[in-house]
């Protein structure tokens, strides 16, 4: 079995190629400026592709490679233009895609994949024939391995797209990977409205506020630069403060290097309380506002 992972982003690559490496053969593509160490992440051969390209050309060169290389399974990861190539390849080939999988394994020549369903409250398990997917980032931790892959340049043709003009994003004020004291709000906190409630713990402790996936990625209650853990920020600040955060692996692989933690959480039974120097269960609503009171007198 023969697959190939494509991404335009180095460090979203190499986790891809860092799982898929152990379930299959696998090649890798990249479009991305001056790549540095994709080709140790275990791919059997690595395409470069060369030129400035939008969806339309990346699409064509990877469907180009594709066909040549004649692969079980195509993974392609989930970033802004690696979604854009996985519909029109999906479209080119005739063949179904699978979106943001988390992930996959072969059972019986049935492909089995997890992904977020209901808005990141689910997770489904599917079992499938498809041969597509958009792979969700940070699936694992990448990690190296001693023999490097083989290296081939591909020239892609030009765009049908010319850019006009190029707006910057604001650029972020947040610096959570040197923050002293973070507050990270979680799912608990049940809507954005709440974030005023919070706010006057994260003044009084003079911390930066961050939050769990859910809450920066999938309700966009925080801008996706305050989201901690395995596909966020890593952060080690003196003091963590989790409110309403449950503690699942992928959070707390991004705080694991904070010095003490402190959890609030109403569910006594919550993963987090384990990484936990000092762990209050409750309504977080009823202690947060205590706590301000007591730093207040
Ligand atoms: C590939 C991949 C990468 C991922 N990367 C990340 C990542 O980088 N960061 C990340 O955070 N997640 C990540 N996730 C998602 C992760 O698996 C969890 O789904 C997510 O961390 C859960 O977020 P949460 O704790 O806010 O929500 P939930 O798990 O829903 O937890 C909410 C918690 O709030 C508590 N609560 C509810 N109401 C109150 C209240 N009033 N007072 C006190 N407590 C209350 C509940 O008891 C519960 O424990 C990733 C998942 C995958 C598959």
């Amino acid at each position: 079995m023969r697959g190939i992972v494509f991404s335009d982003k180095e460090d979203i690559l190499s986790q891809a190629l860092t799982f898929f490496r152990q379930k299959m053969e696998i090649d890798a593509a990249i479009y991305s400026e001056n790549p540095q160490s994709s080709a140790e992440f275990g791919a059997k051969k690595l395409f470069f592709l060369q030129g400035t390209g939008f969806s339309d050309n990346v699409s064509d060169a990877l469907l180009s490679i594709i066909q040549k290389e004649n692969y079980d399974f195509i993974f392609i990861t989930s970033t802004a233009l690696g979604r854009e190539v996985a519909g029109i390849v999906s479209d080119k080939l005739g063949k179904e895609i699978i979106a943001e999988i988390f992930d996959f394994n072969i059972d019986n020549s049935k492909v089995k994949t997890k992904r977020f369903a209901w808005g990141g409250k689910t997770v489904a398990e599917e079992e499938s024939d498809c041969r597509i997917f958009t792979v969700m980032p940070g699936i694992v931790e990448a990690s190296k391995v001693p023999e490097k892959s083989e290296v081939s340049q591909v020239r892609m043709n030009d765009s049908k797209v010319s850019l006009v003009q190029t707006i910057p994003k604001s650029s972020s004020t947040v610096d959570l990977e040197h923050a002293g004291i973070i507050v990270s709000i979680g799912r608990g906190i049940g809507k954005k409205e709440s974030i005023d409630q919070i706010m006057p713990l994260v003044k009084a402790v003079k911390g930066e506020l961050a939050g769990s996936r859910p809450v920066c990625l999938d309700y966009q209650w925080l801008s996706e630069d305050r989201q901690v853990g395995l596909s966020g920020r890593k952060v080690k600040p003196k003091l963590y403060i989790a409110l309403g955060v449950s503690g699942q692996i992928q959070h707390i692989a991004g705080m694991r290097g904070s010095k003490t933690v402190i959890a609030i959480n109403k569910d006594k039974m919550a993963p987090i309380f384990e990484e936990a120097d000092y762990g209050v269960v409750g309504d977080l609503f009823q202690i947060v506002p205590m706590i301000v009171k007591a730093l207040q007198q």
